[in-house]
């Protein structure tokens, strides 16, 4: 570990000289941080009642523990699908009760954190909003568990500094996501910084999940990279998957077909195992 320095003191709630052991949150009887390996999966929008559902049968039949579904999306064309708002929420809540997955979902703006949270386990902030601080004292001030996206443009610091908001806001529950963030590169929609997993796990002690999807924004490359993010120390996957990616409303590109999916699934598996942690 590196030593106190006082760059660490900008981050001192979520820096492991802080607090050593790490922080195991747990939802609906699913604990992350801990030694099992949660996987995260969904579509990238809630897009009706029977997509929702169809697709949270299917994440129950694997190994997979959280349903995930954006229902307020951010989208950098205004003319692009954004979401079915609280209609969403509420077909979330259903796919939940039906299932028993916890649900995340994207909270965009402090005046939504309310209606959000009702329906929601996990609040998601997104690589847009990392660094929208009345957002992120807003979430603070709730006992919500929440994922917080490093924006694409934003060191591992800042990350760690956003983090430090909603801590210092007084919630301790705070999961941190890696994403992709931008390069050079324009093979990939981002590219996966497969170096934060080891240097988030040593500077803190909150857990350290991995999307794959949003970093390389090609399902073909998907699962290559979710398979590296597990062998490099990841708590987590959060995957988007779709029964039927070429109509997916939102990242069709780079969801999921169901078989890929399990196929996923039983490399995780093997990969945890291989560095002893259970799925
Ligand atoms: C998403 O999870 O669908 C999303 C919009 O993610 P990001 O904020 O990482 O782009
Ligand atoms: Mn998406």
């Amino acid at each position: 570990m590196n030593s106190v320095s006082s760059s660490s003191l900008d981050y001192r709630r979520a820096s492991r000289h802080f607090q050593r052991e790490n922080t195991v949150i747990e939802t609906r009887g699913i604990v992350i941080g801990g030694d099992k390996i949660v996987v995260m999966a969904g579509p990238c929008s809630v897009e009706s009642s029977c997509q929702i559902n169809e697709l949270a049968l299917f994440i129950k039949s694997t190994k997979a523990s959280v349903l995930r579904g954006g229902a307020f999306k951010p989208r950098s064309s205004p003319y692009s699908f954004r979401g079915l708002g609280e209609e969403g929420l509420k077909m979330l809540a259903q796919a939940r009760e039906m299932t028993g997955l916890p649900i995340v979902t994207e909270v965009m703006s402090p005046d939504q954190v309310p209606l959000v949270a009702a329906y929601s386990d996990i609040l998601q902030i997104g690589a847009r909003n990392m660094q929208n601080f009345p957002l992120l004292c807003a979430v603070g001030a709730t006992q919500k568990i929440v994922l917080l996206k490093r924006g694409m443009g934003n060191t591992i610091k800042e990350l760690l500094m956003a983090a430090e908001y909603i801590l210092d806001a007084g919630n301790t529950q705070v999961m941190l996501c890696e994403r992709g963030i931008r390069t050079f590169e324009t093979m990939t929609r981002h590219t996966f910084d497969i170096n934060a997993i080891p240097v988030l796990k040593d500077l803190t002690h909150l857990p350290v999940i991995a999307d794959p999807s949003h970093a390389i924004g090609n399902a073909q490359y998907v699962s290559s990279i979710a398979r590296a993010a597990i062998a490099a120390g990841a708590d987590g996957i959060l995957v988007e998957v779709h029964m039927n990616p070429s109509m997916a409303l939102s990242d069709g590109d780079q969801s999921l077909a169901p078989e890929a999916f399990c196929l996923l699934m039983r490399d995780v598996e093997k990969i945890a195992h291989a560095i002893d942690r259970p799925l």
